[in-house]
């Protein structure tokens, strides 16, 4: 199949082209160009779509989420992490079959492509069972999307797994789905929380990831009670603890790091690891500020003999679960990213929009190992629609990026050299049909939890 794109503003890696083209052939990005496409490649394509007044940007990542909360919206307003934790979205997860997290997988997956991803971490906390999990990896099959599912995990404290049964499933999510769909779809170590997790089982993981060439995905520093939690138990705040058991590394992604202290800091930016900043959550759920700009700026010590100007902590960006955000749209997320840090830095060059697009696309990818808007890359594209009140006149196309567009914008998205969304509709799915089911099912599902 080929794809022609013409007439659309490219975001590229060092400028915008205010018209251009892409052409897409064999999933793969053949060529790229400004102005007007050859005649013979326009003769060669299949199909074309047309982007005037549309900007075309890299697919967008949404390095964390945890797709089966799509049924747990709205229960985080005025509570605490844990409170919130504890008296519903467990209670609610516990509650769920393979069928309920099916549905809100699919809805969760839908959303968050038309929020502009298109490749989605998913922290999956509900591996109950072989098909608790399997649903979501088919869900992300069968829509096209690519998918990094991070086997969560915990083997302390309450619905905790035996590190026996946590390892031989990862081996087998590594063994049946690593790669899966075309590269489409990955497996990662999940644990859920260091303070619910053994050294032991952290360590067994990680080296079960490692051999698989996967990346370890865990929530740290989220909360200022969480990193006393594990002061108190090994005298080592969180990120110091997982250093000294040999966790960090460039495989390992610290979720949120809103309460890291300067040695953590340090200590991220020697193992050049990436920290996943959710800002809308760590607003709602009252958890603090992460200091993003300061991640961004920091440098490795100079003994770390790595190659000068490459960021030293890739920060990428998620919406978090539905649950705590209480939407999966990523452009919402740049814009929450880019006024949080304004703020509280009191520092009007901070995160300038180019840096803001870069950490939802080229950290993103590095994170997840997405494709970018280069030629030979595979084609994960997102084709944005500008002809809009809320975005015209436009000044600074990445500015508009950044705080104008919405994830309603998003008016094509491809992955793999796939149409997936064309004119703001999801293909070869019924989405009402879709809403109207999982409506039912998240009301059956309360109930059977014990939650009105
Ligand atoms: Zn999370």
């Amino acid at each position: 199949m080929t794809l022609l794109i013409r007439d659309a503003a490219l975001v590229l890696a060092d400028r915008v082209a205010p018209a251009g083209y892409v052409f897409i052939a064999d999933q793969r990005i053949a060529a790229i160009g400004e102005g007007v496409p050859p005649d013979a490649l326009v003769a060669s394509a299949q199909h074309i779509l047309e982007g005037t007044h549309k900007v075309l940007l890299p697919g967008l990542v949404n390095a964390h989420t945890h797709l089966e909360q799509t049924f747990m919206r709205g229960y985080s307003a005025n509570r605490s992490l844990l409170d919130w934790l504890k008296n519903y979205i467990w209670k609610l997860q516990a509650a769920m079959d393979a069928e309920d997290v099916r549905l809100a997988t699919t809805l969760g997956l839908v959303e968050a492509m038309r929020g502009g991803a298109t490749t989605i971490i998913d922290h999956h906390k509900v591996p109950f069972s072989r098909r608790h999990t399997d649903v979501v990896l088919e869900a992300a099959e069968r829509l096209g999307v690519r998918l990094v599912l991070a086997r969560a995990w915990a083997d302390r404290g309450a619905n905790a797994e035996s590190p026996d049964a946590i390892l031989a499933d990862l081996q087998r999510l590594f063994d049946e789905w690593h790669g899966a769909a075309n590269g489409r779809i990955h497996i990662a170590n999940g644990p859920l929380v260091p303070w619910r997790c053994s050294a032991e089982t952290l360590r067994r993981t990680t080296e079960l990831a490692r051999k698989h060439g996967a990346i370890t995905h865990c929530h740290m520093n989220e909360t200022q009670a969480e990193v006393a939690m594990t002061l108190e138990e090994t005298g080592m705040r969180p990120v110091e603890w997982f250093a000294s058991l040999g966790l960090l590394g460039a495989d390992f992604h610290a979720v949120h790091g809103v309460w890291l202290s300067d040695h953590e800091i340090k200590l991220l930016a020697e193992h050049r690891a990436t920290v996943t900043h959710c800002p809308a959550a760590n607003m709602i759920l009252a958890s603090g500020v992460a200091p993003v700009w300061r991640l961004l700026t920091t440098k490795r010590t100079k003994d770390a003999n790595e190659e000068q100007g490459e960021r030293d902590i890739n920060v990428a960006l998620g919406t978090d679960g539905p649950a705590s955000n209480d939407g999966q749209d990523m452009f919402e997320t740049m814009r929450l990213a880019a006024y949080l840090q304004r703020a509280t830095t009191l520092d009007e060059r901070a995160m300038p929009p180019r840096q803001v697009i870069e950490m939802a696309t080229t950290a993103g990818a590095r994170a997840a190992g997405s494709p970018l808007l280069r030629v030979g890359d595979k084609a994960d594209l997102v084709l944005l629609d500008f002809d809009a009140a809320h975005i015209q006149p436009v000044g600074d196309v990445l500015a508009s990026i950044v705080y104008n567009a919405r994830g309603s914008d998003v008016d094509t998205l491809i992955v793999d050299g796939r149409v997936l969304i064309q004119d703001k509709r999801v293909l070869g799915l019924d989405e009402h049909a879709l809403i109207a089911e999982c409506r039912d099912r998240a009301r059956h599902l309360a109930r059977r939890a014990g939650i009105d």
